[in-house]
């Protein structure tokens, strides 16, 4: 192999050797490595540390950042579901916090849908929601709202199905405590996020889910930036819950009205009448054996 050829040339972090990027965030970049001794590959995830700076607010954000490091590797930690992406270990360099994680081969759900949407068929479509609504009704029932749902943070693996990843703004609440962090990105921020309300982490959640389901469904966001409309009118649509399902999704049977009804109670512009995850679990959509419209029976 080509570590084997060049072992001075190839970059290292702790006991690993790093073989390519994977992927990178604002503050993070995940490397596939392989662990010098035991050949196991894993994914790494190594967020920047804090520079030292006189400056009271470089020091402030320096704080937080490392901060965020601890408190996503400690969630994940306490952490043990067949969908939810494992911590295998945490080390530190000089520059870098680093969370050691099950490699997750093939890609996440961006890559599926933008490269490969033929792949998503609609019994793909389905088990893969219903395993993310069940790593999420996990996370939710220990009180852990996840807060940054969305298709680059869901891994699939072929086999395996889905590993939910990127734990970075997931935060651990106290139910009778609203949040007040605005976090997450604007295409999948529900409502009460736009609106710069206290918010239930489980709803922003289930409302992130919503976008999700419909995203798999037609291969389009249900809010979007139109080109050379005002940024607001996106979060004017958010706010009226004004999304529409496409005629037709070009490869793509029709959409059921299971299907339509999830994503309706899902994408409910008021928290308090938005669907739990636990109903969520028990929609037709999931529990159903029905074949989808379009099928012969
Ligand atoms: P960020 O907080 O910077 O968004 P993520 O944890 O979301 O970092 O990881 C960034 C990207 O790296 C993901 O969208 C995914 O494509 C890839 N990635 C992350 N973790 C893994 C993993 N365990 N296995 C394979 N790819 C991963
Ligand atoms: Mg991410």
């Amino acid at each position: 192999s080509d570590i084997a050829q060049s072992p001075t040339q190839n970059e290292t972090a702790g006991p690993y050797i790093i073989l390519k990027t994977l992927g990178s965030g604002a503050f993070s970049h995940v490397k596939l490595a392989v662990h010098a001794r035991d050949g196991i590959r894993v994914a790494i995830k190594m967020l920047e540390k804090p520079t030292i700076s006189s400056s009271a607010s470089a020091a402030a954000t320096t704080n937080m950042l490392s901060e965020q490091a601890r408190n996503e590797a400690s969630l994940l930690d306490s952490l043990n579901h067949p969908n939810i992406v494992r911590l295998l270990n945490t080390f530190e360099t000089e520059t870098h916090s680093c969370l050691v994680l099950e490699y997750v081969p093939n890609s996440d759900l961006y890559e599926l849908i933008t490269n490969h949407p033929q792949s998503l068929t609609p019994q793909f479509v389905r088990r893969i929601f219903r395993e993310l609504c069940s790593a999420v009704g996990y996370l939710h029932a220990r009180n852990i709202a996840h807060r940054d749902l969305k298709i680059e943070n869901i891994l699939v693996d072929s086999e395996a199905g889905v590993k939910l990843t990127d734990f970075g703004l997931a935060q651990q609440f106290d139910p009778a405590i609203p949040l007040t962090t605005r976090c997450g990105s604007e295409e999948y921020a529900a409502p009460e996020l736009i609106q710069a309300l206290p918010y239930d982490g489980r709803k922003i959640d289930v409302w992130a889910l919503g976008i999700i389901l419909f995203t798999l469904l037609t291969n389009e966001m249900p809010f979007t930036h139109r080109p050379g409309e005002r940024p607001r009118r996106m979060f004017h649509r958010i706010a009226r819950g004004d999304y529409h399902f496409p005629e037709t999704v070009p490869g793509k049977r029709a959409i059921s009205d299971q299907a339509r009804d999830l994503v309706k109670k899902m994408l409910t512009t008021n928290p308090q009448k938005r669907i739990s995850i636990e109903a969520v679990l028990k929609h037709p959509y999931l529990t159903g054996e029905t074949v989808e419209k379009g099928h012969p029976p």
